[in-house]
């Protein structure tokens, strides 16, 4: 049987709904249940994947290639369940099916509507594509009282009422803010956020009050006879140093007790969080400690680059390091500037990008790197940075570039019109649509036997996630590798370049793919983990 936990926000955003979801999923799976976490964002995108990285976040991206939401990201790093397309929708994809339907003549004449048209489908993904978990866990993105999320609300509402009452529950996220003038915690947004809530007919089952401190017991008794539950169903939820610490504080308050004794379910055992608690406590106590530069163009927004800052973290925790990160815009290198800040750090990482803008400057950060023998990481675009700068400084290939720039004598990155997804062909032509077009999700890659990233990964069969249109052209492979940069893995037919390392470099790796994508606390990706103690290394000779 299969339970149903609906997650609102509300008063403001940003509050860690994401978080909350995720850290109530893990308790879940340490008491020994199936849980798989969800999301439905109101926004009128058909997905991020068109959205810019300093608007919304990163994009994430599942195996079966569907791109969305950085939620699902923590969703996958703290219950180590791979997402898929069934896992994330936005109102921009209810309402183009919605839409399609109509125009084929779905609706039979009949006039299409928000209830019931719009709010049946949201229906029918909430409830699609469930392999018997016994808890889904369903995050509405935005807050309460947004226009834009009533549909998903009201559709949540309809479930409610529609399944058994033992098998849904009700959580609402809210602020407590402290009044520094008054020297008290206020409990008002929380009271009017969730009459706001039961006046679209949701009653809540639980509140979760994020906090800066202590909630008094006096305050959780005013909050819970406002709300309507008992005093144990108001859990605080405190600011922590590290997101980690959350699955352990919730637990310590009771939160996933209290679900399961919403549920009417005994509660044997005690979830054993010990792994949690040593991730922590590795995070909190480190014993080295690495600087890394991260050079990219999105650095104003941490949530640009949130699986790969996390990444880094798991690569620190594999370490037992604290990873400082060193964020430099790459149009800063342009001026010459960006190389004295690479003076003091023991690593550099170009991530994932698209446009020319501060291109040159990852092509400088990543030829510093290379002459001052730094370990180098280049994530998709760093790796085509890094590649159109050693065919032009180590193999004499002057006009080499990249056709994402405009039209180049020498395409060492080109756009790929065609590649090989196990037994089928998916095409991609210049003019297509910008949305879902991209090489996207996971593909199989072969590593060849003896180069560095093999002995990385201790094998030489790999599937990562990619998500990109360009690709490092194979018809360069000679010209390059002569210069001395080994084409170490590629696509299984051979046509595509999926992994490049420089022969005379201890450790300079470029990747076409997202490794930090698959990176997870209890399992630090590879090459993070290497990544990192190469810095470690690197640290130790200065
Ligand atoms: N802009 C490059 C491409 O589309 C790289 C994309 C990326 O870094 N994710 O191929």
């Amino acid at each position: 049987m299969t339970r149903f936990i609906f997650i609102t926000g509300g008063v403001v955003s940003s509050l860690g709904k994401g978080l909350a979801s995720a850290a109530l999923g893990s308790l879940l799976q340490a008491r020994g249940y199936q849980v798989r976490v969800r999301k439905l964002d109101p926004y009128l995108n058909v997905d991020p994947g068109t959205m810019s990285p300093i608007e919304h976040g990163e994009v994430y991206v599942t195996d079966d290639g569907a791109e969305t939401d950085l939620d699902l990201g923590h969703y996958e790093r703290f219950t180590g369940v791979s997402a898929t397309k069934s896992d994330n929708v936005t109102t921009g994809r209810i309402y183009s099916e919605v839409l399609g339907k109509e125009r084929r003549g779905d609706y039979l004449g009949g006039t299409v509507q928000v209830i019931p048209h719009v709010t049946d489908a949201i229906k029918k993904f909430v409830t699609a594509d469930i392999n018997d978990e016994d808890f889904i866990i369903c995050e509405i993105g935005g807050t309460v009282g947004d226009i834009e999320s009533l549909p998903f609300l009201e559709a949540i509402r309809q479930l409610g009422n529609e399944l058994p009452d033992q098998d849904t529950m009700f959580i609402h996220l809210t602020l407590v803010p402290y009044l520094q003038a008054a020297g008290e915690l206020k409990t008002k947004p929380t009271q009017h956020s969730v009459k706001e809530l039961q006046s679209v007919g949701i009653r809540p089952d639980m509140v979760v009050c994020r906090c800066d401190r202590p909630i008094p017991e006096s305050q959780r008794n005013k909050i819970a006879l406002f709300c309507n539950i008992g005093p144990e169903s108001v859990v605080p939820a405190i600011d922590v140093d590290t997101i980690y610490q959350v699955p352990i504080n919730y637990h310590k308050d009771g939160f996933d007790g209290q679900v399961l004794k919403h549920f009417g379910i005994e509660q044997k055992i005690e979830p054993n969080l010990d792994s949690w608690k040593r991730i922590v406590s590795r995070i909190q106590e480190p014993e080295g400690e690495v600087k890394i530069a991260v050079v990219g163009k999105y650095i104003d927004l941490p949530d640009a680059y949130k699986s790969l800052s996390e990444a880094l973290n798991h690569g620190g925790i594999a370490n037992n390091a604290r990873v400082n990160l060193d964020w430099i815009s790459s149009e800063v290198f342009e001026t010459n500037e960006g190389i004295k800040k690479l003076g003091n750090v023991d690593g550099i990482l170009v991530p994932g990008g698209f446009g020319v803008r501060g291109a040159e400057g990852k092509m400088m950060a990543a030829r510093f790197a290379r002459e001052q023998v730094l370990p180098y990481l280049g994530i998709c675009f760093g790796m085509q940075m890094a590649v159109i700068e050693a065919a032009r400084n180590l193999a004499g290939i002057k006009n080499a570039g990249s056709t994402e720039f405009g039209a180049c004598d020498d395409p060492v990155i080109g756009l790929m019109t065609e590649w090989h997804r196990g037994d089928s062909v998916e095409t991609r032509g210049a003019g297509d649509n910008m949305g879902g077009t991209m090489r996207l999700g996971s593909y199989p890659a072969l590593l060849e036997k003896g180069t560095l990233i093999s002995d990385i990964y201790g094998g030489t069969s790999i599937d990562e996630r990619h998500r990109h249109r360009y690709e490092v052209n194979i018809n360069y492979r000679e010209k390059l590798e002569l210069a001395g940069l080994k084409f170490s893995g590629l696509s299984p037919d051979g046509t595509l370049p999926e992994t490049i390392e420089l022969l005379d470099h201890p450790w300079f790796i470029g990747v076409q793919y997202h490794p930090e994508l698959k990176s997870r606390p209890f399992s630090p990706h590879p090459l993070f983990r290497s990544f990192i103690a190469a810095a470690l290394a690197q640290s130790r000779l200065v």
